[in-house]
């Protein structure tokens, strides 16, 4: 019992870690290529993401410079078109500024008034909504570089207006003498230009001077000629557009991409918070995280339901195993048996043979005596005469049966010869009669006479035979008990003109299911140690070899017939 324990505890060890590696190879053996190829592809789907992303915002800003720089070169011609095109004297006659300045609004609607300065920055000319004409702006920073440098775009201030503007001066040297005009630029309508952009949520742009100053305002807080309140390292001398991450004041993380205006120290601003700009790089996590869950589970589902059908397998193989090399020691037990009976059957059909030729020599004595007169007819003499007459019968018996051993034994090699069923299978039922009546059963025959011979082998046909009796036995004894029940044997010749020989019984009957089964190798409903499942496979195989056909027809809880269809001896 504890070996018996021990072994199964062993097997069920041994399971266990085949178990283990099987399920263990079957997960990591998909899930690894899988999570490599799931983040190859996040790898490069989130820098494509971040790439275009990044390219977006530079081409806005690329688009937005374009667009400022033509804004502010056309308005500085417009400027240096009048300058060239009108005398100084006629500039400084008021009614000529006017009409200059109404052809100038028709140009642009950005110009919001128009003046002329002479070499001592005396406003000498002006037009527009202030009383600016009179004004000295000799001390002026603006003015002092447009002498110098010939032109001059300012950053946003008050000046004596007190509201934020930026101007546009140019200069004319003519004949030792210089003179310069200058056009206020509408702040809100260049504010407007910059900062209507938008991109996605939060995106924006805005511009700053050299200090951080706000040129333009900026949405999400940052007015007009403020400090910017982020410390952001812009690229003071970098040109191009230049892209990078910072976190503001407040925590927030933000994409930046920026670019110095060519004509002017002003730096374009276009920035987006982080997670809005990179909204799909989240979806795309979002997706990676929801296919390796929805992967990951399908592969470690698969590799548990795989690996317990493979155990469950294996597991049947090993009983198979067990149950075929229990079927061999019980087979080669069986044939050492078989060879023992015959030779017991063998050494006892030679004191048969004696006993018979004494019987027979006692019964001539003993009819010699009587025809003498040396005996007279008595009662002791009849019962000799029967005792005799018993002693014969009985060895007529003993002498069936070696007989039947002996023929059983010497079937080892297939042999084909003609068999006559009337004598054979009422042979046969003789070797289990003993056995069915122990059971209480009886064994009836109906063996048609006009039954034609058949060609086989008849050690092979016996057992055949012999299994479908042991069957039909087991299922009455299982249905009946002790109460006994019916087995009924028959072979006539059927319409088909084959021999058909029945075996039915009124047992417990097969469920159709099983029915389709009980040819099939190893299908048993027996108990472990009683029933292998090999005997009907066998039949089957030793009819079909005989040129014939088996069949069963059951009804459970009715009974179970088994045909057998051979062709006639030729
Ligand atoms: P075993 O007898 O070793 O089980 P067999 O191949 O002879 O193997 O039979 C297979 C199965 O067919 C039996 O286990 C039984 O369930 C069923 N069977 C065979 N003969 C009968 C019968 N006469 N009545 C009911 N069931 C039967």
């Amino acid at each position: 019992m504890f070996l018996f324990l021990g072994v199964r505890a062993m097997k069920e060890h041994r399971y266990a870690g085949l178990r283990r590696s099987i399920l263990g190879s079957m997960i990591l053996v998909p899930l690894v290529p899988f999570i490599l190829i799931l983040g190859i592809g996040y790898y490069y789907f989130t820098t494509s993401i971040q790439t275009s992303t990044i390219a977006s915002m530079k081409r806005i800003v690329g688009d937005h410079r374009q667009m400022i720089e033509s804004f502010l070169t056309e308005r500085k011609a417009n400027l240096e078109y009048i300058l060239y095109s009108y005398s100084f004297d006629e500039l400084a006659e008021p009614q000529k500024l006017y009409d200059i300045f109404c052809q100038l609004q028709k140009e642009s609607n950005a110009f919001l008034d128009l003046g002329l300065f002479n070499e001592e920055g005396i406003h000498v000319n002006y037009q527009g909504p202030y009383k600016l004409a009179g004004r000295d702006y000799g001390k002026e920073d603006w003015f002092k570089e447009v002498m110098k440098e010939g032109h001059y775009i300012s950053d946003i201030f008050l000046g004596y207006r007190r509201i934020p503007h930026f101007v546009i001066a140019t200069k004319r040297e003519e004949a030792g003498r210089k003179w310069i005009i200058r056009a206020t630029i509408d702040t809100y309508m260049f504010n407007d230009l910059v900062k209507k952009v938008r991109i996605g949520r939060t995106g924006e742009a805005y511009i700053l001077n050299k200090d951080g100053v706000f040129q333009t305002e900026r949405r999400s807080g940052g007015n007009l000629m403020e400090i910017d309140p982020e410390k952001v390292r812009y690229p003071s001398s970098q040109s191009g557009i230049i892209n990078f991450i910072h976190k503001d004041e407040r925590g927030e993380t933000y994409c930046y991409t920026t670019t110095w205006l060519k004509d002017k120290d002003w730096l374009l601003v276009v920035r987006q918070e982080k997670a809005d700009a990179f909204k799909a790089f989240r979806s795309a996590a979002y997706l990676i995280i929801l296919i390796s869950l929805i992967g990951g589970g399908v592969i470690i589902g698969l590799a548990f339901y795989m690996t317990d059908r493979i155990i469950r397998r294996m597991k049947r193989i090993d009983i198979e195993k067990e149950q075929l090399g229990d079927q061999l020691i019980r087979a080669s037990r069986l044939a050492e048996i078989g060879e023992m009976a015959t030779g017991i059957a063998h050494e006892i059909n030679n004191p048969l043979q004696i006993m018979n030729s004494e019987h027979g020599l006692i019964e001539v004595l003993l009819s010699d005596l009587k025809e003498h007169g040396d005996l007279k007819e008595s009662e002791d003499l009849k019962e000799l005469e029967d005792s005799i007459d018993q002693i014969k019968i009985q060895i007529g018996r003993c002498s069936k049966i070696t007989h039947a051993v002996l023929k059983f034994g010497r079937q080892s090699d297939v042999v084909s010869t003609d068999i006559d069923l009337g004598g054979f299978i009422p042979e046969v039922i003789g070797l289990v009669e003993n056995k069915a009546s122990v059971e209480g059963i009886t064994v009836k025959q109906d063996i048609s006479e006009d039954t034609p011979l058949i060609q086989g082998d008849p050690g092979q046909l016996q057992q055949v035979l012999i299994n479908l009796f042991n069957n039909a036995i087991d299922a009455i004894v299982e249905r009946h008990g002790s109460e006994g029940g019916e087995l009924v044997i028959a072979s006539h010749i059927g319409e088909d003109g084959k021999v058909e020989i029945s075996v039915k019984d009124n047992g417990g009957g097969i469920s159709p299911d099983n029915l389709k089964k009980v040819f099939q190798p190893f299908f048993t409903t027996k108990p472990v140690g009683k029933g292998t499942g090999l005997g009907l496979s066998v039949c089957y195989g030793i009819i079909d070899h005989m040129g014939g056909i088996m069949e069963v027809s059951s009804q459970k809880g009715v009974g179970t017939t088994f045909f057998i269809r051979l062709p006639v001896a030729t």
